[in-house]
Parts: C-alpha cells; sequence; structure tokens
C-alpha cells in the first residue's frame, strides 16, 4: 500500500536526480518548498504594466527583427491593443523565426523593462501556451538539477497532495494559532495569488519550523526517558581516598571546581545514571575534578576509567594521574592501542578480576573484549573528539556506567536548549588564580625572520615553545611535507636548540618519548601537527605559534593557544597568517585576537559557521533542520519544547508516529 513515506516510483534517471536533491519519498516531495512564485494567474495589459514588475501579456505579432549589434539578437513586436511591447531574445534557435510569424497571437511571461526612448520590452520572456485557461495559483518554482524540469516536480508534488491527510497528527487543539501542517503545505505549492502576503506564508513556514521541532524534541524527549529510566551504581563519597587527595594537592580548588563537583556527587549518588557534561574553558582544571568523581567510585569498590581521544593525551592522562594518586595505593591501568599483546593481556586480566582500580585509555577500552568488573563511572575527555558511534558503543555495552564527558568547547545556549536537553551540564566558569593571560599576535609571514629570533632567545633562555602547523585536510602527503619543512628550516635556523617533530604518523612509542622529553625539558621546540590540539599540559611551554593560522577554525585556534598559558609565567600565542585572507578568515582571526573566553569565542563560531558544522551531524547522518534555525527560531523552539511534555502525556501515541513521519530514513540521533 502506498502512503505519504512510499518510496518515489518513477524510471531510474529521474529517481536519480531526485536523490541529489535528497527527495526519495511523496513526504519529502511535499517538503520541498517553492523557493519563489511567479504569477501568471491573469493577463496583465501592457500600457499598464509597470516597469520592473513581471507580468503575463498576450497580444499579437507585429513585426520580427533580426538585428546585428557585437551580437545577433531576435526582436518580437507584440500589441495587445493597448501597446506596443518588444520581446528580445539574444540567444535563439533558427527555428525561432518561423515560430514567431505575424499575425500569431502569443503569450508570454517576463520583467517588463523600459529603454531609453521609453519602449517596453522583455529580455527572454518565458512562452506560455495561448490556447490553455490561465492557471489558478501562482506557479512555483523548485529548486532543481538539469534533467529535472519544474513540471515533473509539479507533477510529483500533485502525486504527493494525494497523501496530504496523513501528515495532520498533532491536533489542532495544540497548535491554534498556525494553520495546520496539511493547509500550511498546501498553501505554499498552491499559492492563490490573494493569499501572496508574508503574513500568510510566514505562518505557513513557522507550522513546517513548528513541526520540525517538535520531532526533535520528541527524539530527545524518549532519550529522557529512556536515561531515567536505566539504573546505575548509587556511589555515595566516603571522604576517604577524595580526602586524602584533596589535603595532597597544592592548590586548593576553585569555587567552580567544588561546585560542579558538588553536582557530580549528588548525581552519581542517585539510582539512575548521570550523563553530565562537565564544561570549562581550557586549562580550568576539569581534570582534577574528574579524578575525584572517579575517586568516588574508588571507595565505594567500583572501577572508573577515564577515556582521551588521543594516545597522547591519555598518556599525559595516566603519568599524571599515576603521579597525583602516588599515596592512594590504587590500581591505575593503562590501555591503548599500542601495547604489545603480553601487555594487554595484562591489563585486561586485571581490568576484569577487579585489580584495577582506575582505568586509562584511548576507545582501546571500547573494545569488545574488554571486560570489566564493576565500571561505574566513565570519564570522557575532550568528548567533542569522540564520533558519535562510539559514544553509543558505550551505552551498548550492556552496562550503565555514569558517564561524565569534559569539554573546553562550550555548547552555546540555543544548541544545548535544542540538541543536547536531555543532557545535564556543569560548567567551570573560572580560571584557577594567578593565571596570567596568554598574550596573542597576529603576525604576517613576511615577517616569520622575527619570530624565529624570539623563538631563539625563548628557548635558549630556558623556556619552550609549540610550533603548530595546520593539518591539510585534502592531503596527508602535502600535510607531512608541510611539517616537516617547518622542521629543516627549524633545524637549520636554530642551530643552539634541540628541536623535535610530532606528528600522527609517528609511531606511538616514540611519540610518547619524544612528549617525555618536551616535558623533561630536553626538548625546547616542539614542531607538530594539531595533534597537539587537545589537553597537553606542560606548564613551561609558553609560547605557542600557528602556522597558517587563517586556516584554521576557530575552537581549534582556542584549544592550541589554551596549550600555552598553563603556568604563573607570561605566555604568547602568535597567529602566522599569510596574505591574502578570506573574508571569513579575518573575522575568524579577528574574534579570536579579540576574545580569550571560550563561551564568546563558541558563541561567535556559531554564528560564522551555523550549528550543523558545530554538531559535526552533517558527517554522522543525524537529522539536520532543513525549516528551522536556531539562532531565529528561539520562540518556536521554546513553544516545541513546552509541547512535547503536554502531547506526550496526553496522547502517548503521537509522539513516535511524529517521529516516524519526520525522521523515517534516520536510525540513529545525535545522543551524547
Ligand atoms: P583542562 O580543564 O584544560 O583539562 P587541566 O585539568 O589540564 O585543564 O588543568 C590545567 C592545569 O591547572 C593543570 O596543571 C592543573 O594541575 C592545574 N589546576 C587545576 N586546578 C587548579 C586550581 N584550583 N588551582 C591551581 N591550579 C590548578
Ligand atoms: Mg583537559
Amino acid at each position: 500500500m502506498t502512503n505519504v513515506l512510499s518510496l518515489i516510483e518513477d524510471d531510474a534517471a529521474v529517481i536519480e536526480r531526485l536523490h541529489s536533491l535528497n527527495l526519495k519519498t511523496y513526504w519529502d516531495v511535499l517538503l520541498h518548498i517553492p523557493i519563489r512564485y511567479e504569477d501568471c494567474t491573469t493577463i496583465s495589459s501592457i500600457s499598464e504594466s509597470l516597469p520592473e514588475t513581471k507580468v503575463v501579456v498576450q497580444g499579437i505579432i507585429q513585426q520580427v527583427h533580426q538585428i546585428k549589434y557585437k551580437t545577433k539578437q531576435l526582436q518580437v513586436v507584440i500589441n495587445d491593443g493597448t501597446s506596443n511591447l518588444v520581446l528580445i531574445f539574444f540567444h535563439f534557435y533558427p527555428n525561432y523565426v518561423t515560430q514567431y510569424k505575424i499575425g500569431k497571437t502569443i503569450r508570454v511571461y517576463g520583467e517588463i523593462k523600459l529603454d531609453f526612448h521609453g519602449n517596453k520590452s522583455i529580455i527572454h520572456p518565458k512562452a506560455l501556451s495561448e490556447s490553455k485557461p490561465l492557471p489558478q495559483t501562482l506557479t512555483p518554482i523548485y529548486s532543481s538539477v538539469t534533467g529535472l524540469t519544474q513540471k515533473k516536480i509539479m507533477s510529483l508534488v500533485d502525486q504527493a497532495l494525494n497523501y496530504l491527510l496523513q501528515v495532520d497528527l498533532i491536533p489542532d487543539t495544540y497548535v491554534p494559532d498556525l494553520p495546520r501542517l496539511s493547509e500550511a503545505i498546501t498553501l505554499l505549492h498552491k499559492m492563490q495569488a490573494k493569499f501572496n502576503s508574508s503574513t500568510i506564508i510566514n505562518k505557513a513556514i513557522a507550522r513546517l519550523k513548528l513541526e520540525e521541532l517538535l520531532a526533535q524534541q520528541f527524539i530527545l524527549y524518549n532519550k529522557y526517558l529512556e536515561k531515567v529510566s536505566r539504573t546505575s551504581t548509587i556511589l555515595k563519597p566516603k571522604a576517604t581516598l577524595t580526602r586524602k587527595l584533596l589535603d595532597g594537592l597544592p592548590y586548593k580548588l576553585t569555587k567552580s571546581q567544588t561546585q560542579v563537583l558538588a553536582e557530580i556527587y549528588a548525581d552519581i549518588a542517585k539510582p539512575t545514571q548521570m550523563i553530565r557534561l562537565l564544561q570549562g574553558d581550557v586549562g580550568s582544571g576539569k581534570t582534577i575534578v574528574a579524578t575525584l568523581a572517579m575517586l568516588v567510585a574508588v571507595e565505594n569498590n567500583f572501577q572508573a576509567c577515564i577515556i582521551a581521544p588521543t594516545e597522547i593525551l591519555a598518556e599525559q592522562h595516566y603519568l599524571k594521574t599515576k603521579n597525583l594518586l602516588i599515596n592512594l595505593n590504587l590500581n591505575v591501568v593503562w590501555l591503548a592501542g599500542s601495547l604489545n599483546s603480553k601487555e594487554r593481556s595484562a591489563a585486561y586480566s586485571s581490568i576484569a578480576s577487579g585489580a584495577a582500580n582506575i582505568i586509562i585509555g584511548t576507545h582501546a577500552v571500547f573494545q569488545k573484549n574488554v571486560e570489566f568488573n564493576n565500571l561505574a563511572l566513565v570519564v570522557i575527555d575532550e568528548q567533542h573528539r569522540f564520533g558519535v558511534e562510539q559514544r553509543l558503543q558505550l551505552q551498548l555495552k550492556g552496562i550503565n556506567p555514569h558517564q561524565l564527558m569534559m569539554s573546553a568547547t562550550p555548547i552555546p545556549r540555543t544548541l544545548a536548549m535544542s540538541y543536547f536537553s536531555n543532557l545535564d551540564i556543569s560548567t567551570i566558569n573560572e580560571l584557577p588564580i594567578g593565571r596570567v593571560p596568554i598574550k596573542t599576535l597576529l603576525v604576517n609571514n613576511n615577517r616569520r625572520h622575527e619570530v624565529i629570533n624570539f623563538i631563539d632567545s625563548h628557548c635558549t633562555s630556558g623556556g619552550q615553545a609549540y610550533w603548530v602547523c595546520p593539518l591539510i585536510e585534502e592531503s596527508e602527503k602535502l600535510n607531512l611535507e608541510n611539517v616537516q619543512n617547518v622542521y629543516e628550516e627549524m633545524c637549520l635556523k636554530l642551530p643552539r636548540i634541540k628541536v623535535a617533530l610530532i606528528h600522527g604518523k609517528i609511531k606511538a612509542a616514540e611519540k610518547s618519548k619524544i612528549m617525555d622529553d618536551f616535558r623533561d625539558q630536553q626538548i625546547k621546540l616542539l614542531i607538530a601537527t594539531t595533534v597537539i590540539e587537545v589537553g597537553v599540559d606542560v606548564p613551561n611551554a609558553s609560547v605557542m605559534i600557528i602556522e597558517h593560522s587563517e586556516r584554521m577554525g576557530l575552537s581549534q585556534l582556542h584549544q592550541l593557544r589554551g596549550r600555552v598559558g598553563r603556568g604563573n609565567i607570561q605566555s604568547q600565542c602568535v597567529l602566522l597568517y599569510q596574505s591574502p585572507v578570506s573574508e571569513i578568515a579575518q573575522k575568524r582571526l579577528k574574534v579570536i585576537y579579540e576574545n580569550s573566553d571560550g563561551f564568546a569565542i563558541a558563541d561567535n563560531d556559531l554564528l560564522l559557521r551555523g550549528p550543523g558544522e558545530i554538531l559535526g551531524y552533517k558527517q554522522s547522518g543525524l537529522p539536520n533542520l532543513k525549516f528551522a534555525n536556531l539562532e531565529q527560531d528561539l520562540d518556536l523552539l521554546k513553544k516545541a519544547k513546552e509541547l512535547v511534555k503536554i502531547i506526550a502525556t496526553e496522547q502517548s501515541s503521537i509522539p513516535q508516529l511524529h517521529i516516524n513521519l519526520w525522521h523515517h530514513n534516520q536510525d540513529k540521533y545525535l545522543s551524547v
């Protein structure tokens, strides 16, 4: 049986073209809203038609000329009894001359122009059939691709409109102030001339947006219900290990750290699963908060783990945590892809037996042969760097450990309200005291030698620095060549300084040796690709040079800059750029130059890039918003959020039907 979600049937070539427009079902066609309209419902008189307006006129051909200026053109003069009008064709086929015969009546559509002599003309008019009755509705113009005519799309729309009654799922009482969905869709495809006003169109569009946001919010509400129904381990702080760690710290927690820790403690003491995002700017001290949370699990005789997106970062966590917990007599286990098979099976067995208290690693921790004894808390560092897949995998492992995700890329408020509304958020909104703000400098690459001289004096007087080259996504080969060249350049120009090179292709063991030597100040200058973007914490390194900063995204620049400014010495970040700099890159550089606060940068990022790219849902196949715009449609978003709770309680079958309709071809949704 066909319904609105049936696949469109047509010949293969048409289907292929439709797919390139993302049109697969009749439902998709219904939502393929015209980009504009042409009014061909009435014939205007030539004498009364105003210049710059688009009209249909009908008249008898008086003259036909082929004129040769620079190129050939065809001029056809018609008269409708009120006045003359010249139709001008710059491109025409020989058959036009036979088609436009003197004495014939023709009907055309186009924009009236006036020439210097006050003569009215239309350039390249659209020919309409003069024998057919005029259309009752405005002629919709759809976005299309070559080979797919407007006529074809219109006929598909007409077919799709047969299923229209199936789309009204939300009872009218819930949305009294907007047209129903079926009415809105009809109105937009079959626009009556008298309705062609922006208020009426806007109301129809608002209905589409609201429906779309409802679908999104229903999904999130389901996630929320799922979450509150998942039980997890009750972890109550015993203040044994945590106390001991706090007493041994060389610093006091900031107010903000104490606050978020309290939120986390309250959450994991409940029998339901915690899914919490801990956001805090780079350097705000998220790690210690996570460590304290893990210790609560261990105090209760459960296991905890922390995973990081790169091996460098995971290893740094491992070394630091081991060091931090040295007096606590705990078994901290390292698990990463680079372990040899003997080390790996030793790690596996201590994880399985429960001998391992805290497990630290990369996504290797997700592998199916990793069996935990009693995992109660998972910390995911730099969570935005993990794919949605990997986050889902954790859910699918069959256990419901509490989850604490950490990110230095704050989620802008509107996104938090929409995509992430099933997520609890804790925010560290201050940096530890005593931090000296990082100085940011924008330097044209033609002053590179000055930067190199600066590095020379900085590194010969005890300082350390990073020199980062951007990832050239198109080509891994170019990428390596690029950092390799910079490395060679620095070795040559800075003979007094120990320089090292680190990038993704270097073996893990070698990488960790380089990072160790850098931490121990053996290496003074580290040339790197963006592998060091996240989380690396070497307080003595106080200078960051970013090559081709004009090519990098805002959050990446912010992350990179956050690698310095970790100690209490003045740090510098030099953004090298190469002219010409595109307009958007100039805007980015201005934002990063003027702002040090990650939240302000994230908001600007949202404005410059739009939410799609920030969430990365385009790549992960997650539902995109086609109509609504989170920035502009905040009121509709609020309304959708309110309605979702009411509808789900009063008419519990509607949410799933609605989701099925709006996201019929999606099987996974953004779930963090
Ligand atoms: P991030 O939030 O970027 O992950 P880290 O957790 O790596 O930051 O912390 C950055 C540095 O700040 C670390 O060297 C850490 O030891 C230190 N730190 C954390 N909390 C405090 C605090 N309350 N006072 C002083 N230093 C702190
Ligand atoms: Mg960190």
